[in-house]
């Protein structure tokens, strides 16, 4: 049994007995990463967080609401990088957030970016939180770090009513200009869009044309997915939030990576409407995980969307032979 602290969330330390996790490709078009949650669980608390689906401490999150913090995670990660001959980059976090609040108590998002900049890895951030200056200053340290802040409407009540912490959309907009600034390539995403409550077009293009007058270089976008074991309970929470039950159900029917997405009718024109509009605001443009069935096959649709190196914005450098910078990736 652990002992539950409660400020400034209920959590529970872990001697951590992990470093990352590496995720290929694979069937997605991801590019190759070492995957790094300091934290498990979430104190922003999206509706829709794919998260919650995952088993072990997430479960418990789930069921208890008590973040697990992994104590001493960030020297295994100084050691697993020093074993490794190719070193991808280190996303931070893909089912966390790195900004939560237990992060202002034990700053192990800060931690890892030190630890990977010492050994000149590339750290990619995604965040909906409040980016630290300490984070913003050592990723300046280390060229081709990535900095991604994840905003979902431009409206603050309703980005309220989608989440219980993170940071205001004025705190996420000034994320990225302090990024920007900083001389951190920067990332907007859009991730994801949700049907019925955060599509209105007028809203989103606006939304990327202040993140491009803010600094942002990429925008990265998705339409909501639905993991299988979240079904209903999404659709009651979209119920909750005004989006009609039926309209719901019959949206949602492309079945793939063990979720159901939107139909490709409603996705296209989206994907069409917001890469023409980071394409009139300089910026360049990816999707996150985006497939559309044809022929009875899976086809990702960056290849016909993505307009940088990239889906991530930049080529991906990757570090080999202990150290030795590369900086044409096999990813590409
Ligand atoms: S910020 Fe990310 S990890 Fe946290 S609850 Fe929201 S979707 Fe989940």
């Amino acid at each position: 049994m652990y002992q539950v602290i409660s400020a400034p969330a209920p959590h529970v330390i872990v001697r951590s007995r992990k470093d990352f996790t590496y995720w290929a490709a694979g069937a997605t078009e991801c590019v190759p990463r070492l995957l790094v949650n300091p934290y498990n669980g979430c104190t922003h608390r999206c509706f829709f967080c794919y998260a919650r689906a995952l088993p072990g401490y997430f479960a418990d999150f789930e069921e208890d609401g008590c973040v697990t913090v992994f104590e001493g995670l960030e020297k295994n990660i100084g050691e697993g990088l020093r074993g490794l001959e190719t070193v991808y980059p280190i996303q931070l976090s893909p089912a966390t957030d790195p900004f939560q609040s237990v992060n202002e108590k034990y700053a192990l998002t800060e931690k890892i970016i030190a630890e990977a900049v010492a050994q000149s890895v590339l750290v990619d951030v995604i965040s909906k939180g409040r980016y630290s200056d300490d984070a913003i200053r050592l990723m300046a340290r280390q060229k081709g770090c990535i900095g991604q802040v994840t905003m979902l409407t431009p409206r603050e009540e309703l980005r309220q009513q989608l989440m219980q912490g993170a940071a205001t959309t004025e705190e996420l907009f000034e994320n990225v200009r302090r990024l920007r600034s900083a001389g951190v390539f920067t990332i907007v995403r859009i991730d994801p869009v949700i049907p019925g409550i955060t599509d209105d077009l007028d809203d989103l293009r606006g939304m990327i044309k202040d993140a491009s007058a803010a600094g942002a270089q990429h925008v990265i976008v998705s339409a909501m997915r639905i993991p299988y074991r979240m079904k209903e309970r999404i659709f009651r929470d979209l119920s909750a939030l005004g989006v009609d039950g039926k309209y719901a159900r019959e949206l949602y029917a492309d079945w793939y990576d063990g979720s159901v997405h939107p139909k490709w009718d409603y996705r296209k024109p989206l994907f069409d409407e917001l890469s023409a509009e980071a394409k009139r605001r300089g910026l360049t443009f990816a999707l996150c995980r985006e497939f559309v069935k044809e022929e009875g096959r899976l086809v990702g649709l960056n290849g016909r969307y993505c307009t940088a190196e990239s889906c991530e914005g930049e080529k991906i450098n990757v570090v080999e032979s202990q150290g030795q910078r590369v900086s044409e990736s096999e990813i590409q």
